[in-house]
């Protein structure tokens, strides 16, 4: 009996995701994007208005009003792609995951209808550059800092045969000790703040951090809370951040070898 389930199990198709698939996509994480042409103030001003947790933002750059979206306090509630009038539609890619805070904001010229510093995909990361920069596999170790727990079905996904995390190298671990990257979720609750820091500590040198979703990158939809200290960089120094409520596997994969790259840029 076993042995017809094996052999039936391995005259099935592979059915893992290509990593050129996964690089980068965003489907189904309601993420915004903005195409510049359709933009005018009236339809900014709008965006402003609706949106939850104020990422989007009309400022004035260089003597120019300018539309911002900071993707950090992005919880893809979707309430602007209606008043967008087709200016807002949901993002097919995403390339800012794994981006230092001050890079997860964008900026339009609602003069010029255009975006200022717009995003360039970059190359993917393949497993010979983890080896090189760690001389073995990438251990995570996952740390809920107060999260609601989507971030984590996120996160478990990884680990199913279809992203198959593992071809990358990269493996979870259970204890900080073993670990080589710290994955942090949710905003830092009062309650957890000493035991992520006590984490980070563990974590032996040299270390990375990356704060998940919009909660762990702003605070999200808990941001002000009494309860929160804040967004993971209020309590331990973050090297990326992972934008989303939650963000998809793919985010996820894309902003850990992100992080990673610069690091073996370094
Ligand atoms: S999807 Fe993001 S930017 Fe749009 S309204 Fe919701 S929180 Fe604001
Ligand atoms: S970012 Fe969204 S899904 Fe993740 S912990 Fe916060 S509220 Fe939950």
């Amino acid at each position: 009996m076993i042995f017809e389930v094996i052999e039936r199990s391995l005259r099935q198709p592979n059915r893992v995701i290509p990593v050129e698939a996964l690089l980068g996509n965003c489907d189904g994480s309601r993420m915004p994007d903005v195409i510049a042409s359709q933009l005018t103030p009236a339809i900014s001003q709008k965006l402003v208005e609706v949106c939850p947790t104020a990422a989007f933002r009309i400022e004035e750059c260089d003597g120019w009003a300018c539309l911002k979206l900071s993707y950090g306090e992005c919880i893809g509630c979707g309430k602007c792609f209606e008043p967008g009038e087709g200016a807002v539609v949901a993002a097919k890619s995403f390339t800012l995951c794994g981006n230092p805070k001050d890079q997860l904001v964008r900026v339009w010229d609602l003069e010029r209808r255009t975006e200022i510093a717009p995003l360039r995909p970059e190359p993917g990361v393949v497993r010979e550059q983890i080896h090189r920069l760690l001389g073995k596999a990438l251990n995570v170790r996952q740390l809920d800092a107060g999260s609601c727990n989507g971030c984590e079905a996120e996160i478990a996904a990884l680990t199913n045969p279809y992203y198959d995390l593992e071809r990358f190298g990269i493996h979870f671990v259970a204890s900080p000790k073993h670990a080589d990257m710290l994955l942090v979720t949710g905003p830092v609750t009062r309650n957890m703040a000493e035991a992520v820091r006590a984490t980070y500590e563990a974590v032996p040198a040299p270390k990375l951090v990356v704060a998940v979703g919009a909660c762990g990158c702003s605070g999200g939809i808990f941001a002000g809370s009494h309860a929160v200290v804040g967004a993971v960089d209020a309590v331990i120094p973050v090297d990326g951040y992972v934008p989303g409520c939650p963000p998809t596997p793919a985010m996820l994969v894309t902003g850990i070898l992100k992080v990673l790259r610069r690091r073996i840029a370094k």
